[in-house]
């Protein structure tokens, strides 16, 4: 069964997320925050424990870098 490594990029909080199906996990389960990112090589790696990152979540648009609709704050 695959299990992703998501970034939460509103409270940094890194989590592994089982994927059954397809299904994504949609909110970071510490803030519940739906800013999530995959950890993935496509998805710009955001490094650990930086914090404070400013999010601005542009509606709509989804990221150029990552497979994801959810990730809208990654660096891309
Ligand atoms: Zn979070």
């Amino acid at each position: 069964m695959p299990i992703y490594e998501y970034h939460c990029n509103r409270c940094s909080h890194d989590f592994e997320y089982l994927v059954l199906g397809g299904d994504e996990p949609g909110e970071c389960p510490q803030c519940g925050a739906a800013d999530v990112c995959r950890l993935m090589s496509a998805c710009g790696f955001v490094s650990k424990g930086a914090g404070g990152e400013t999010v601005s979540s542009s509606a709509g648009s989804s990221c150029s870098g990552c497979s994801a609709t959810s990730c809208a704050g990654c660096s891309h």
